[in-house]
This record gives structure tokens, sequence and C-alpha cells, in this order.
């Protein structure tokens, strides 16, 4: 069967991931989560003191820095030079860093030539900022996910609560609405969605309705791709 390119794009926590694993397990298609990306080479330039107002040293960061992903029980975990970061890159310092992070265009661009690298041969749901704009304007599907802002707060405070980790709600919603802000108003790539995205809130769905809503919208496209 024909395969198609999913594009998921939205703000901070609402789910992205989460959907986009479940649909790439849905449909046999590879899943990747851009945001993974981003984090690790942030959480790079912390262990290593990169300066990220420091052109130069950014970019020979860049030239250090490996990202691959493999799949584990647990998902599809991100390695940086080798090493599983899957956990250390949702840690806080890495959410206060990350957007910086993701404005500068040198890191971009590396980010952007990788995944579209990786989704070449179409089969694959990628979730992030900028995949329906910027990764892979011309892919079939593009979804826009968005939720209220309470409730994003709540699910990942809760996600990482059930980690084990020591978190502060307000901290989280203040750093979930800083992101939304850093994202949404950088100059290169920022969030926005696509004229042709279909936009999905899911503040009031759970897991299995927003998978059968989009494995619907998967089976209008490939009807409408048909050859
Ligand atoms: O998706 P996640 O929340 O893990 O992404 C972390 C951060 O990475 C975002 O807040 C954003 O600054 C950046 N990002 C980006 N472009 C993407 C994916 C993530 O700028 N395609």
């Amino acid at each position: 069967m024909e395969k198609i390119t999913i594009a998921i794009d939205g703000h901070s926590s609402c789910g992205k991931s989460t959907l986009a694993k479940a649909l790439g397990n849905a449909l046999n298609y590879a899943y990747i989560s851009t945001g993974d990306m981003y984090r690790a080479v942030t959480l790079y330039f912390i262990e290593n003191k990169v300066d990220i107002k420091d052109p130069e040293a950014v970019r020979a960061a860049l030239q250090k820095i490996k990202l691959h992903f493999e799949l584990r029980p647990e998902g599809n975990c991100i390695f940086l030079n080798g090493r599983n970061v899957n956990h250390d890159i949702r840690t806080m310092p890495v959410n206060e860093l990350v957007s910086p992070v993701s404005t500068i265009s040198e890191v971009r661009k590396e980010m952007v030539r990788q995944q579209q690298e990786m989704g070449k041969n179409k089969g694959i749901v990628m979730d992030g900022r900028d995949i329906g704009t910027v990764v892979f304007p011309d892919a079939e599907l593009k979804i826009f996910l968005t939720a209220d802002v309470e409730e994003r707060a709540r699910r990942r405070y809760n996600e990482l609560i059930a980690k084990g980790m020591k978190v502060d709600l307000d901290e989280i919603k203040h750093n979930l609405e800083e992101r939304d802000r850093i994202d949404s108003s950088r100059k290169d790539s920022p969030l926005k969605k696509a004229a042709d995205a279909i936009l999905l809130d899911n503040t009031h769905l759970n897991h299995e309705q927003q998978l059968d809503k989009v494995l619907q919208m998967v089976k209008e496209k490939l009807w409408e791709t048909r050859v």
C-alpha cells in the first residue's frame, strides 16, 4: 500500500509525541519526535558549556554531535554520541534552554537536514514545530495539535511525578508558556499552523479518541492519494 508522510506540529506538551508513537505503531510507520533532537543538542551544549551566543562555538559543537534513534521497549530513544539520553533530555535545565537553542539558525539547518533524510522514503510520522511548514511542506497529512494550557501543564506534571521527579506545577506551566512564546515568535521557522494543516484541540480527548480521529484522516488521505 502507498505510504504517506504525516506531520504533527503544535504547542508544547499537548501530546504530539504520544500521538506520533501511537500512529506509527498502528500504521507500521517510523516515528520521530524532533523535539528530542533539539533537546539532545541542548544537553550537549549544557554538558560542554558551549556559549550559545558564540556562533563559532555553536558551529564547532554541532560538528561534534552525532544523533541517532533506536527502538527500545520504552519507545524510540535518542542517542547523543552513542549514549541513550532519552531520560536526561527531559530535565528542567534542558526544558529551560531548549527554546533559546532552537532559535539558532545553524542548529535548525542541521536538524532539518537530518530530519529530511530520515523521511525521504515516506512512511513516517514526525512531530515538532516546523514539520508541516519547513521540514515536509509537501506532507500528505498535516495536523496542528493544541490543548488548553492548564490541561497541558497538568498532564506534564503528572507524567514527571510518575517518573519520580520532583516538580512544581506553576513552574511547569510557566515553562510551557515561555517555550510557546519563544517558539512562536522566533525569526527562523516559527511555530505556526500550516495553511493546509488540520487543527485538532485535544483538551477533552483521550489517547484512543485522538488516535481514532487521526486514523480516519489517514484513511481519507490514502483514499485521496491512491493511484
Ligand atoms: O517537542 P518538545 O516539547 O520536546 O520540543 C522541545 C523544544 O524543541 C520546543 O519547545 C522547541 O523550542 C524545540 N523544537 C523546535 N522545532 C521542532 C521541535 C522542537 O524548535 N521541530
